[in-house]
């Protein structure tokens, strides 16, 4: 089984590695995630070990046979150079590919924010290193995914045959640039190209957001047949009644949801007692609560696995046919 979206964070030892900012790590919702997660118990020499050891150790543990786990690019000024002042969770790519390289169960999905100025570069990049996903973050990135700008980046990913995630719905867990960027209908121009894309959380918004993203992605997932909605972090008390909502779309829709986490955001079991009970999947183990708690509902009988196929080290001979230095001149 996949979990397609979790995460490591890194709190900023070495910075090029990855960050929060100071402003993050204060946040009441940073603070409560460590408590909740017991990281002051975990081994570790510095609070990035203790946050990269416990993924490892619990993934190790739990019943997934992979997982996805993000990295976070930065934001970028007009010029196309990072931002630093206005990057609040910074994880490199090169933070994830090691990870990948070491743990068997971890498949890298590597983050680039389009705006920036080496952003065709970096996709061959990570798409040759073995990234077979790449996450694009809407609302803390700044980016509008309908920008015709962007259509070099888009062919260059369908050519790679990358799969292409973006983050749709509200964003609470760090300062936003803007989260009008987080409507799935936004998606248009990349599900043009053809390409697989990911609405991560499906577009849900909670009950105190302004608006509610979700039936835009009801309507796209309609529309496109290459579009796929992932789980991830709807199993906790702001979007708890997301599950239900999925659960009573039509199959079309159900047999392209796939399974995520969000991890290391623990999921809610109180929503879910009467269908999951009070300990779903009986363990402790957050990856397999998290899980069970999904499967209680019925989206598809490949809602954790159909995933797994994407990542499969592909043939030679399927592979595209040129030199990477090629696509960056050509697109
Ligand atoms: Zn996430």
């Amino acid at each position: 089984m996949l979990d397609i979206h979790t995460h490591v964070f890194c709190w900023g030892e070495d910075p090029r590695q990855g960050f929060l900012s100071e402003e993050t790590r204060r946040r009441w919702l940073t603070r409560l995630i460590v408590r909740l997660t017991g990281l002051d118990r975990e081994p570790g020499e510095t609070r990035s070990d203790q946050i990269r050891n416990r993924l490892v150790r619990q993934l190790d543990e739990s019943s997934l046979s992979r997982a996805v786990v993000l990295a976070q690019d930065a934001v970028y000024r007009d010029d196309g150079e990072p931002d630093a002042e206005r990057t609040h969770v910074y994880v490199s790519n090169d933070y994830v590919l090691e990870l990948a390289g070491r743990h068997e169960k971890i498949l890298a999905g590597c983050s680039i924010n389009p705006l920036r100025r080496d952003a065709l570069e970096e996709l061959e990049r990570c798409a040759a290193a073995g990234s077979r996903l790449i996450k694009v973050h809407t609302a803390i990135q700044g980016v509008d995914p309908s920008l015709p700008e962007f259509e070099p980046f888009y062919r260059l990913a369908a050519e790679l045959d990358v799969i292409l995630m973006f983050h749709t719905g509200y964003e609470h867990s760090c300062r936003v640039i803007s989260q009008k960027f987080t409507d799935p209908r936004r998606l248009v121009r990349p599900l043009d190209h053809g390409l697989r894309v990911i609405a991560a959380h499906c577009g849900t918004c909670t009950s105190f957001d302004r608006e509610d993203y979700y039936p835009g992605f009801v309507e796209m997932m309609h529309r496109f047949p290459n579009l796929f909605g992932d789980t991830s972090i709807l199993a906790t008390w702001p979007r708890w009644k997301a599950l239900g909502r999925l659960a009573g779309e039509s199959e079309s829709l159900r047999s392209r949801l796939l399974h995520g986490s969000d991890y290391p955001f623990p999921p809610a079991r109180g929503p879910y007692i009467r269908r999951a009970g009070f300990r779903p999947g009986a363990t402790r183990n957050p990856l397999d609560v998290d899980l069970a708690i999904k499967q209680s509902f019925d989206f598809s009988s490949g809602y954790a696995t159909q995933g797994l196929a994407w990542f499969e080290p592909q043939p030679v001979d399927v592979l595209p046919g040129r030199q990477p230095s090629q696509a960056v001149a050509t697109a």
